[in-house]
């Protein structure tokens, strides 16, 4: 049995104010069986630690460290206390340019320092539109399959976002999300049953409260990656309650 995790990616938002309420709002509610993970701005790691939250980083530098101006450390995000790490999010690939083998190669450095990547994948609508989801999702896995091999997905999670629900209010159909689930799942046990059962795939696009229950609900899908919802305690701890 795989154990759910909620996610919340707050991307470029929240304050300190922000992190105090959620936790004092949330955290009491946490169970056993199923995780809660903050991704605040790196800024807001330390405070979201403090306040007892699990957390990671929105992405890592792919080098060690060196002259990188403004780029996120793997080994410092260790150092701080943070166990995860998103890589691959779209707002990175398409905003900042991250190709897959950029992506791969930051998702082997998270994992060289201890943290688990968490890749996001997914396609454009444009992409979906022309029946190229599972091609585009299939490339995305398969630039870190090349990079690290299959066995280090087993310290990982995926998160299908597609593109076309992210911040748009236009969530994937529980049905649209599973059987993309399904398909990454089976792509991932052509090269080991094993790992594929293990996987936790997240889904990640304008979750809320209102569809959290359904989407979760699916044989394939092991929680979520919230945005924005997830920088409202009640909405967030709401989506939580429906990964129990
Ligand atoms: P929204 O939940 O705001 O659509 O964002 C999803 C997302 O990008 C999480 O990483």
């Amino acid at each position: 049995q795989r154990k759910p995790i909620v996610a919340g990616n707050w991307k470029m938002n929240g304050s300190v104010e922000l992190v105090e309420e959620i936790s004092s709002k949330v955290l009491s509610q946490i169970e056993e069986k199923a995780s809660l993970i903050v991704f605040p701005p790196a800024m807001l790691l330390s405070s979201a630690i403090e306040k007892g939250f699990v957390t990671g980083t929105q992405t890592v530098s792919e080098n060690n460290s060196g002259a990188f101006t403004g780029e996120t450390s793997a080994e410092l995000a260790k150092q701080l206390g943070a166990e995860f790490s998103l890589v691959g999010h779209s707002e990175r690939r398409s905003l900042f340019g991250e190709s897959n083998e950029v992506v791969a190669k930051k998702f082997s450095k998270a994992q060289e320092n201890a943290l688990t990547p968490i890749l996001c994948v997914g396609e454009t609508e444009s992409q979906r539109e022309s029946g190229e989801t599972e091609q585009v999702v299939a490339e995305q896995i398969k630039a870190v399959i090349e990079h690290s091999g299959i066995a280090s997905l087993s310290n990982s999670v995926i998160a299908y976002e597609p593109v076309w629900a992210i911040g748009t209010g236009k969530t994937a159909s529980p049905e649209q999300a599973q059987a993309v689930h399904k398909f990454i799942r089976d792509m991932i046990a052509e090269y080991d049953g094993h790992i594929a059962n293990e996987l936790r795939i997240l889904y990640g696009g304008s979750v809320n409260d209102s569809n959290s229950d359904l989407l979760f609900a699916q044989p394939d899908i092991d929680g979520g990656l919230i945005g924005g919802a997830s920088l409202k305690a009640d909405a967030f701890l709401s989506i939580y309650k429906s990964a129990l």
